[in-house]
């Protein structure tokens, strides 16, 4: 099998297998406990919060550690909320677990601009300063889009708010980008910053919140008040270090390097092939878009699929229905959509798979092309 998913979720790391035993098995015990045991077990989640916030490059701030992603940006975004007069400003592009709260906030009254995104898939910074007002609240914006691997230019974004809204928040997903591209939080005036561990080689169920100023948030749900009170409910410990040992496995740059091959020996072979376009937003090397003329999306990925290539169409979550709206958003056709596949790699795959994996692409589109006409 040859998987080419990666943004959808990705294998976990064999390393994190026994780290998850360890701590479900041996030290198992309760961070909230008073026992010796326990309070190691605290010792230990203080110290990897420290390793995430060094990782991310922050000067300053917390980590929360949740179940998923969806619940970091729910967190970020329905945390933010306040009553009163204030606007909430959310780019065309984001994941549906921050755009499908932009789309309830506005059903609840509030304020919303969805700004679109421009021809490189990027959120349109001239929209966005004209939304900007002193009476913004939040800026949420997709770091790397999981659609098609197009960059924000967050320091910009930064720069823009600085003089515009100084005191509004920005929340940033960061579930593409973050251990995938090089960055850095320092320097970057960014409040709140998702990541999630599957899509890095950990298992499913642990994500993270990073959180410069806790007093910016209020919790979604109550009780016994573990993470400042912002996530209360008993820590993933086992969950939390495998996510830790995932991260201490990666090198992000010899990774980048090594995609970015991976992505240009795809575009290279598949671009030689007729009725394929590929679309290259010159964003992450992790994701492709690649367009099969005359073919759906979804009948190549099921054919391809029997000849043991796994893609994607889209993210996982909105594969179920039709179209796509961050693609429609940047202005491709309804055709082009339609006939459209996502590639997503991971570094720990090999150049010689790639190859062998573009040929059975070939094969089968050439196939099916065929069959139609
Ligand atoms: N944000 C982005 C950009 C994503 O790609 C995903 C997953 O596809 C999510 C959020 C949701 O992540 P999770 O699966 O951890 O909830």
């Amino acid at each position: 099998m040859i998987y080419l998913d990666n943004a959808g979720t990705t294998k976990m790391f064999d390393e994190c297998v026994e780290v998850g035993r360890k701590f479900s098995c041996e030290n198992f015990f309760n961070p909230s406990a008073l026992s010796v045991e326990a309070l190691e077990i605290s010792r230990l989640l203080n110290e990897t919060e420290k390793f995430f916030l060094n990782k991310l490059g922050a000067l300053q701030g917390n980590v929360i550690f949740t179940g998923c992603a969806t619940e970091s940006n729910n967190l970020a975004v329905r945390g933010s909320l306040r009553t009163g007069d204030w606007e909430y400003v959310f780019s065309a592009g984001e994941h549906p677990s921050v755009y499908n709260q932009a789309k309830k906030f506005e059903l609840e009254g509030f304020k919303v601009h969805v700004v679109p995104l421009n021809e490189d898939g990027q959120i349109d910074l001239q929209k966005l300063q004209s939304v900007l007002n002193e009476k913004t609240r939040l800026i949420s914006v997709i770091h790397v889009s999981n659609e098609t691997g197009a960059v924000n230019d967050l320091h910009k974004i930064c720069q823009i708010k600085k003089k515009i809204c100084p005191k509004a928040i920005i929340h940033v997903d960061g579930v593409q980008s973050f251990m995938k591209i090089p960055f850095s939080l320092a320097g970057l005036d960014v409040d709140l910053y998702s990541f999630s561990g599957h899509k890095l080689h950990a298992p499913k169920g642990v994500a993270g919140l990073y959180v410069k100023n806790k007093s910016a948030l209020k919790e979604l749900f109550y009780g016994g008040g573990q993470q400042y009170g912002l996530r209360s409910g008993t820590e993933n410990v086992a969950g939390i270090m495998q996510f830790k040992k995932a991260v201490e496995l990666i090198d992000v740059r010899l990774n980048f390097d090594k995609v970015k091959l991976m992505k240009e020996k795809m575009i290279c072979q598949l671009s030689k092939v007729n009725g394929v376009k590929i679309f290259d937003f010159a964003g992450s090397p992790y994701i492709l878009n690649v367009v099969f003329d005359g073919v759906k999306g979804e009948t190549m990925l099921h054919a391809l699929n029997e000849k043991g290539v796994i893609v994607g169409l889209g993210s996982a979550c909105s594969s179920k229905k039709a179209g796509n709206r961050v693609l429609e958003n940047i202005g491709f056709d309804k055709d082009v959509i339609i006939s459209s596949v996502r590639i997503s790699f991971n570094a720990y795959q090999t150049l010689e798979e790639i190859e062998k994996a573009c040929e059975i692409i070939e094969e089968v589109y050439k196939n099916i092309k065929e069959r139609v006409s």
